[in-house]
């Protein structure tokens, strides 16, 4: 067993200031590894890296820190630098909907069938991912998204019939205690949305705290209450995120997933795809493979963001798609539900189906997966081959266009 040096505390401690930091004992002492945590994808995901930062605001916190500054000095050098890492990327500004002359800051609502839903309750997470997009939540009051009314939920809902899913998301909405869930879930029922099909939870509960569905003091009657849901005729599907197959390993997390299932609840799994915690086609396959075994259906490889460490956890695009291919070809056709890699855009999820060549030009072949005009979706487009892209904003179209075919209409849909 090896243990943190002085300096990697320190270093900690600086990252820290900017990332917000949380672990927890279940991931301390049953994920990761600590005789080679260095290395340890479990200790990368939750213990901010040094390299997380760029040198010159490394440099800046850590004086900041060293000299006594004042609060309010190292407040401000924070904000600064959490600016410049991209707080709110992929537009989701223009996701909130407006109704009734309001802006409803508690709801996304950007594909056609399926509406997000911030409860104020699940902002919080049991442990933070150092990779996380949604560290603004945590972090910057100003960003924060979240609604106390499930009234204005259900009133949204009844006023757009086209929405079949409602997703809950956060944070991790799972760290809210029953009584929370119980409340939203009954003025859905009662409210009797012909339309609504699936209610599904973005949760990262059965890789960081799986005792949210075991041992919890109101695990059982969370379990009740999904049981009654769905006997209402709406499925529930957990949206869990896996990042590596050793969070699949522990008791805790198999009991959890037999408990889940058993009370009827669909669970698919979905990651992005990291440097550093699992930028290897063996751990997807794996992945994949261990989740099948378990019942769960794997469901979105996605790109890193561009928001936070990114450089530290980026794949190229052409990476990401040789993993990716590396690992569907090594599993059998039912673990290949999963779909990817994907780049959650403003525009829409796009797919990065493969590198080709078209008439002597190679070019990254992309396909919308989900997109904010629906009739986007499944039409092949083309970029030119950039082997250092890592996002949409860094590829051109191919074939010397000027535009990809949906950029027009894009701009006219967020006018
Ligand atoms: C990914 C995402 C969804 C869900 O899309 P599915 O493909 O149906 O899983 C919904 N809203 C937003 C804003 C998303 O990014
Ligand atoms: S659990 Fe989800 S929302 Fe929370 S920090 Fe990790 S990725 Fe972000």
């Amino acid at each position: 067993m090896k243990f943190l040096t002085e300096e990697q505390k320190q270093e900690i401690e600086v990252v820290g200031t900017i990332l917000p930091f949380k672990t927890n004992n279940y991931v301390v002492d049953k994920l990761i590894n600590w005789a080679n945590f260095e290395k340890d994808p479990f200790f990368i995901l939750n213990f901010p890296q040094r390299d997380m930062l760029d040198k010159g605001s490394y440099n800046k916190v850590a004086s900041l820190l060293n000299s006594d500054a004042s609060r309010s000095t190292i407040q401000e050098e924070v904000k600064k630098i959490r600016l410049k890492l991209n707080p709110n990327p992929a537009g989701q500004e223009s996701n909130v909907p407006e109704f009734n002359g309001k802006r409803l800051t508690g709801i996304q609502h950007k594909y056609r069938e399926i509406m997000l839903f911030f409860p104020t309750q699940g902002q919080t997470c049991h442990a933070y991912c150092t990779f996380c997009f949604r560290w603004p939540q945590f972090a910057l009051n100003d960003f924060k998204f979240a609604m106390k009314e499930a009234d204005t939920m259900v009133a949204y809902l009844k006023a757009n019939p086209q929405i079949t899913d409602l997703l809950f998301t956060g944070g991790d909405p799972a760290i809210m205690k029953t009584r929370f869930f119980e409340a939203y879930f009954e003025t859905i029922l009662e409210a009797d949305l012909p339309n609504l099909r699936n209610i599904r939870i973005g949760t990262k509960s059965l890789g960081y705290w799986p005792y949210r569905f075991t041992t919890d003091d109101d695990a059982d009657d969370l379990l009740r209450l999904f049981e009654k849901v769905k006997k209402h005729g709406i499925n529930i599907a957990m949206m869990a995120h896996f990042n590596h197959p050793g969070e699949l390993k522990t008791d805790a997390v198999k009991l959890a997933v037999k408990r889940l299932i058993a009370a009827g609840v669909q669970i698919r799994s979905q990651s992005p795809l990291l440097q550093n915690i699992n930028d290897k086609a063996e751990i997807w396959a794996e992945n994949w493979k261990e989740q099948v075994k378990q019942g769960i259906i794997p469901y979105y490889m996605f790109i890193a963001r561009n928001t936070g460490a990114q450089d530290y956890f980026a794949v190229t695009l052409n990476r990401a798609w040789q993993i990716y291919r590396n690992a569907y070809n090594q599993v059998s056709g039912i673990c290949r539900t999963v779909k990817g890699p994907s780049m959650s855009c403003s525009p829409g999820k796009v797919q990065v189906v493969g590198v080709s060549e078209i008439r002597g030009e190679k070019v990254f072949v992309l396909n919308f997966l989900q997109g904010r005009d629906p009739g986007w979706v499944g039409k092949p487009f083309f970029a030119k081959y950039n082997p250092n892209a890592i996002w949409l904003d860094d590829l051109e179209p191919a074939f010397g266009e000027n535009n990809f075919f949906y950029e027009q209409s894009f701009v006219e849909l967020l006018a």
